[in-house]
C-alpha cells in the first residue's frame, strides 16, 4: 500500500465521512467519536509541511486519531543498524507529539510486522540486516518482476518462529512507542504472502492459521506486558482466500484484542 498514499487518504476520508459517498456537496455531519487517518510518517524534510497539514486540515476536520507508519524511518538507538537513511529524529517526533497533544489527537505509531518486509526490489531494513530472519531466503527481491510472478513475491515476511526475531522487533516497537508517548501500537500485519513456507525449517510443517494467530498473540502479549500501549493491526488477513491462503477458520484464530 506504500504506493497509494493519496488513495488511502481518500479511502480513509470516505470511511470517516460517510455522507461524502452520496454527494460531495453534502455537509459533514456531527463529528464521529473517532476520526482517524492512517498515513506514512514524513521524512525530516517533509516535517514542516506535515505539521501544517495537521493544523490546517486535520484539526479543523475534528480528527482525533493519527496512525503514522514509521517502520524504519526513525533514528533507533536500540538498533541503529535498522535506521533508514535520514530518518526522523527524536526531536522531530517530539514536534509531532506536541502538536497532536495540543489539539487532542491521539498518536499511534506503526511498524509493519511479519509481512511487508520488502517492496518490489527493495528489501527493508529488518531482513537486510538480519537475513537469517527471512521466511524464504531462496526468493531474492532483486529478481522481482511485476505481480504476479513465479516466486509469488509480493512482499517478504520474517519467520515468526525464529528464536531471535522478537528480541530485535520488540526493542524497536518499545522504542518507537516511547518516542511517540503512545498508548497504542499498530503492527500492520496485512498482506502476509509468505508464511509457513516449505523451505523454513521451523515453519514448514505448521498450520498457516496457527502461525499467524501465534504471532498476533505474541505481539499482543508483549504489548500487554508493556502495559502502556495496546496492539492494533490491519484486519485483511482475516478475509477468506486472501493471498491464496486457505481461509482462517474463525474458531482456530484465538485473538485477545486490546482495542
Ligand atoms: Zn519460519
Amino acid at each position: 500500500m506504500k504506493q497509494l498514499p493519496l488513495a488511502l487518504l481518500a479511502f480513509s476520508l470516505l470511511l470517516l465521512f460517510p455522507s461524502c459517498r452520496h454527494s460531495g456537496k453534502e455537509a459533514v455531519g456531527e463529528p464521529l467519536p473517532v476520526r482517524g487517518l492512517a498515513i506514512e510518517a514524513p521524512k525530516p524534510d517533509g516535517l514542516d509541511p506535515f505539521l501544517t497539514f495537521i493544523e490546517e486540515e486535520l484539526v479543523p476536520a475534528h480528527f482525533n486519531l493519527l496512525i503514522l507508519r514509521v517502520d524504519w524511518n526513525y533514528a533507533y538507538e536500540t538498533h541503529p543498524e535498522l535506521r533508514d537513511p535520514n530518518p526522523l529524529t527524536r526531536d522531530d517526533v517530539k514536534r509531532i507529539v506536541a502538536l497532536c497533544r495540543q489539539h487532542g489527537i491521539r498518536l499511534v505509531p506503526q511498524i509493519n510486522l511479519l509481512g511487508h518486509q520488502s517492496w518490489a526490489k527493495q528489501t527493508h531494513a529488518l531482513l537486510r540486516e538480519y537475513p537469517q530472519f527471512d521466511e524464504n531466503p531462496s526468493v531474492k527481491t532483486e529478481n522481482y518482476t511485476e505481480w504476479p510472478n513465479p516466486d509469488r513475491l509480493y512482499c517478504k515476511s520474517y519467520c515468526p518462529l525464529h528464536p531471535e526475531v522478537h528480541d530485535v522487533v520488540f526493542a524497536v516497537v518499545d522504542e518507537v512507542c516511547d518516542a511517540f508517548e503512545a498508548d497504542a501500537f499498530h503492527a500492520g500485519m496485512d498482506e502476509v504472502f509468505y508464511l509457513g513456507e516449505a523451505e523454513c525449517p521451523r515453519c514448514h510443517d505448521k498450520d498457516k492459521a496457527d502461525l499467524f494467530a501465534g504471532e498476533v498473540t505474541r505481539i499482543h502479549d508483549h504489548a500487554h506486558r508493556r502495559s502502556h500501549h495496546r496492539h492494533w493491526r490491519v484486519g485483511s488477513q482475516f478475509q477468506r482466500h486472501l493471498a491464496g491462503h486457505r481461509p482462517y477458520p474463525p474458531g482456530r484464530v484465538h485473538l485477545r484484542l486490546a482495542l
